[in-house]
């Protein structure tokens, strides 16, 4: 391992700081020692410097790609300003500039170099950084070579090729959000197969979450919740700017001072009302997720989501909004399968190729196992993003109150049984009839002679509706995108193991919704 002395030193020398924080030494150490490097860390956590240290240490030039020409000239007057040898190319750039930057960096007296991917594939560019001396190649943003997440950027595919002209130069890959697939889309796209990972911690320990089934009345667990708080600042996501205007509008006649927020509001009106959310201590933004980019109230005190998110990394963002002080934020969501059904429904009708969908379907299922299972609320985030240590948190729903759960999968073969012996054709409603052998009332005769009929007798119908909606929440089971849909079999593979009682379903007892809660 490196020695960091000289490292520590430039530390204090140039940017005035005592000691590294994190992961920052490890990744360091690393690229001084000439390997390559993924490192994700959370917004905050210094990435800059674990390339801005090492570039000013190796001999050569660092390489910096990034596709924020913003943040490019914040960092580069900031070296400036510290006395680090630092300059950009991007397209704002005079060629007199240019030349004398090329100059530099051929000559070896740059330490630090940043372009936009477009630039470093400018003609004749990578040809020429041949021939200069390279101390290290940073990728930032690097999860946007996966075109599974909305950063996607095509040109970040082009730079797995940097392997192959730049042997022997260390390369890293940066960012601050990567799920384990993003993760591994990174390595597999930049050709960094063999870099070391560092993940440091996704955790937020002042995050207190719960996610709940929608009552049937979900407008009223959302005022309960809000009412209970009254008097201090929230955040309430809902998936429709009609949802939206409605719960505002309720939650005013409640006297609660509610805003709504969404993209098909004047741009006018938005900034004002994000102003005063800003300003105001006790507002509660009903919003789409159209709000949050660029908002950083330091006291929002709980996050509900009105409907569920997108993924499991939108749901951390989202929820991530609460608590910036450090105190106790409250993350509530409340979803069904319904919403589900919505997002793959999203999904599929997106222009998006039939792998992205998928992926993205992906996403939401894992979601949803993740809001319907068993698992600690904060561990289950963090082991979603490659958090392999992370402990239950202690203080979420599921670690304060243990959903109990049962073996349900004799109840899941029974209710697959069902959904084909009705040949895939009927909805929930009519398979949990058919289980328990209901006749008439819109039954249909025809399923009543198959052997599946009146199977479930013995189970209560609460509990086939559970048993259903966790099957599609594990995407066993899904359901059609007509208004009213057909269950039918999501996953051949699941449904084969779950029959041979190789795959064992565990789900909640009961669904929480119909617990009240307890404060
Ligand atoms: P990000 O990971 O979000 O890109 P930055 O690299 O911009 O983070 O750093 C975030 C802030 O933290 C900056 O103001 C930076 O000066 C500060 N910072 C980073 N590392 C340290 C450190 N070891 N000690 C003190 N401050 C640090
Ligand atoms: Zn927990």
């Amino acid at each position: 391992m490196a020695d960091l002395t000289a490292a520590r030193e430039t530390l204090q020398r140039v940017f005035g700081h005592s000691d590294f924080r994190g992961l920052q030494a490890d990744v360091i150490s690393e690229v001084l020692d000439g390997r390559d490097v993924m490192a994700v860390l959370p917004t905050g956590g210094g990435k800059s410097f674990c390339y801005q240290i090492p570039a000013i240490l190796r001999p050569g030039v660092g390489l910096v790609v990034s596709p924020l020409i913003a943040l490019m000239q914040d960092q580069v007057a900031a070296l400036r300003t510290a006395g680090v040898a630092a300059a950009r190319l991007d397209s704002t750039i005079q060629s007199d500039a240019r030349r004398e930057t090329l100059n530099a960096a051929r000559e070896g007296a740059l330490d630090l170099l940043y372009v936009s991917p477009e630039g470093l594939f400018a003609q004749g560019f990578l040809d020429f950084l041949e021939q200069c001396p390279i101390a290290l190649i940073a990728i930032d943003e690097a999860h946007c070579v996966s075109q599974w997440g909305h950063d996607f950027r095509p040109d970040y595919r082009a730079l797995g090729q940097l392997a192959g002209r730049f042997p022997g130069v260390p390369r890293m890959a940066v960012t601050a959000t990567a799920d384990l697939k993003t993760q591994a889309d990174i390595r597999a796209q930049l050709r960094l197969e063999d870099a070391r990972a560092f993940i440091d911690s996704f955790d937020r320990p002042n995050l207190v979450l719960a996610a709940e089934r929608k009552p049937s009345k979900p407008q009223d667990r959302i005022f309960d919740i809000v009412r209970e708080r009254r008097g201090k600042s929230g955040i309430i996501y809902a998936a429709t700017r009609d949802n939206v205007e409605k719960t505002a509008a309720n939650l005013q006649a409640l006297k609660v001072p509610a805003l709504a927020y969404h993209a098909g509001l004047d741009a006018g009106i938005r900034a004002e009302r994000q102003h005063r959310f800003q300003e105001e201590d006790d507002v509660v933004m009903v919003a789409t997720i159209a709000f949050g980019m660029g908002v950083d109230k330091p006291n929002v005190r709980y996050v509900i989501h009105a409907d569920s998110p997108k993924s499991i990394e939108a749901y951390w963002q989202e929820v991530g909004r609460g608590g910036r002080d450090g105190d106790v934020a409250e993350g509530f969501c409340i979803y069904s399968a319904n919403d589900l059904r919505r997002a793959v429904m999203f999904a599929n009708q997106g222009n998006a190729s039939e792998q992205v969908k998928a992926v993205q379907i992906k996403k939401a299922r894992q979601l949803f196992a993740f809001l319907d299972g068993l698992t600690c609320r904060r561990m289950g985030v963090r082991r979603y993003f490659g958090e392999e240590n992370a402990e239950p948190c202690g203080v979420c729903d599921v670690c304060t109150d243990p959903p109990v759960s049962i073996d349900a999968t004799e109840l899941a073969s029974k209710a697959i049984s069902a959904v084909m012996r009705m040949d895939q054709r009927v909805g929930r409603g009519r398979v949990i009839g058919h289980l328990i052998g209901r006749t008439g009332d819109g039954m249909d005769e025809r399923y009543a002679s198959r052997s599946t009929f009146g199977i479930g007798a013995d189970t209560p119908e609460p509990v086939w509706r559970g048993v259903i909606e966790h099957l599609l929440f594990e995407g066993v089971l899904s359901e059609g995108e007509d208004e009213r849909p057909t269950l039918c079999i999501g996953d051949d593979e699941a449904v084969r193991a779950i029959f041979r009682k190789e795959r064992v379903i565990r789900m909640r007892e009961a669904a929480k919704s119909t617990r009240r809660s307890k404060d």
